[in-house]
């Protein structure tokens, strides 16, 4: 590794960590990003931010762009976003799917349809295979990240109790759909993102069946997260449609710092328990040094095989 590489610094004889970086700008600005100097710096892949908006414009240079990374010697891992918002890592991302078709989003416990479509709408998931494997066709990639699958929350409202939700629903436990977020609900919630999933995983590897899928559940320690329908790791590790899980992360408090592994561990023997490799992706806003060594240290105590890094500007402004 050449230059001031952030990820120069690892001397232990433990395997070595794969360090991944996350690209969320625009598609418009890839060109601006020099594959060869971030495989200089000693990164090995990279998660790609692929909006469903912005991919309807800049496909081809999302192509171009992966093609130099990969001749780069860089993996690829397309992480897609907006396209209907179950996978939600940023509530900011649009989806014109969700202006389009209105009749398949979810349902709240008000009777309110939500800006998400549901899991479990056929409709939708037509829809949703079909722009993966479009997605996977045009772009080489060696995988997917679902980032952030979720069903709505919010202050006490929840859904979905959309009709198709309903049916399936009574039909698995034999009485009508709670109102309430009993057990049984949180339950079906978890099973159904769970199939959503895989039916993501079948999608893209009917295009290449060497496409790997990395599930990206909400931050785990975020109590948010526990009626999201994705907070149960063993259910999302025993997903056979997943290769690894990615343990999201963020430095909390004064001090900056991130949660002992202790806390995490649960989740890191979730993965193991089922084969599954783990990655430690850190949310970080400011890629500091101390940090990058602690972000290592947890990796390494959790068994990670990779850490991947969201910041990139901040990593590309270490470049001087
Ligand atoms: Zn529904």
């Amino acid at each position: 590794m050449a230059g001031s590489g952030s990820f120069s610094a690892d001397r232990t004889s433990a395997p070595r960590l794969r360090n991944g970086i996350v690209l969320a700008e625009n598609l418009a600005r890839l060109d601006e990003i020099a594959p060869s100097w971030l495989r200089e710096q000693g990164v090995d892949f990279l998660v790609i931010g692929c909006p469903e908006d912005e991919v309807r414009w800049e496909a081809e240079r999302l192509a171009d762009f992966s093609r130099a990374a990969a001749r780069a010697g860089l993996r690829r891992y397309l992480a897609p976003a907006g396209y209907g918002k179950v996978l939600d890592p940023d509530p900011a991302i649009s989806s014109l799917y969700l202006h389009t078709h209105a009749h398949t989003l979810q349902v709240d416990s008000r009777g309110r349809r939500c800006a998400r479509a549901c899991p479990n709408d056929p409709r939708f998931l037509e829809w949703f295979a079909g722009s993966m494997r479009t997605l996977a066709w045009m772009v080489e990639a060696n995988g997917f990240v679902w980032d952030a699958p979720s069903f709505y929350h919010s202050r006490g409202v929840w859904a979905c109790r959309c009709s198709y939700c309903q049916r399936l629903f009574s039909a698995q436990a034999g009485f009508p759909l709670p109102q309430s977020l009993t057990t049984e609900v949180l339950d079906f919630r978890r099973q159904s993102l769970n199939l959503f999933l895989l039916a993501a995983a079948a999608a893209v590897q009917s295009v290449d069946r060497r496409l790997q899928s990395v599930i990206a559940p909400p931050a785990p320690l975020d109590p948010a997260t526990d009626v999201s329908g994705a907070d149960d790791w063993r259910v999302l590790a025993a997903n056979s449609g997943a290769a690894a899980l990615a343990l999201v992360m963020a430095p909390e408090g004064r001090g900056y710092r991130l949660p002992d592994a202790g806390a995490l561990q649960p989740y890191a023997s979730a993965a193991a328990a089922e084969g599954k490799l783990l990655w430690l992706w850190l949310t970080a806003e400011e890629l500091r040094p101390e940090l990058v060594d602690e972000g290592r240290i947890l990796a390494r105590q959790l068994q990670a095989e990779a850490v991947v890094w969201s910041d990139y500007e901040g990593f590309a402004r270490r470049k001087g």
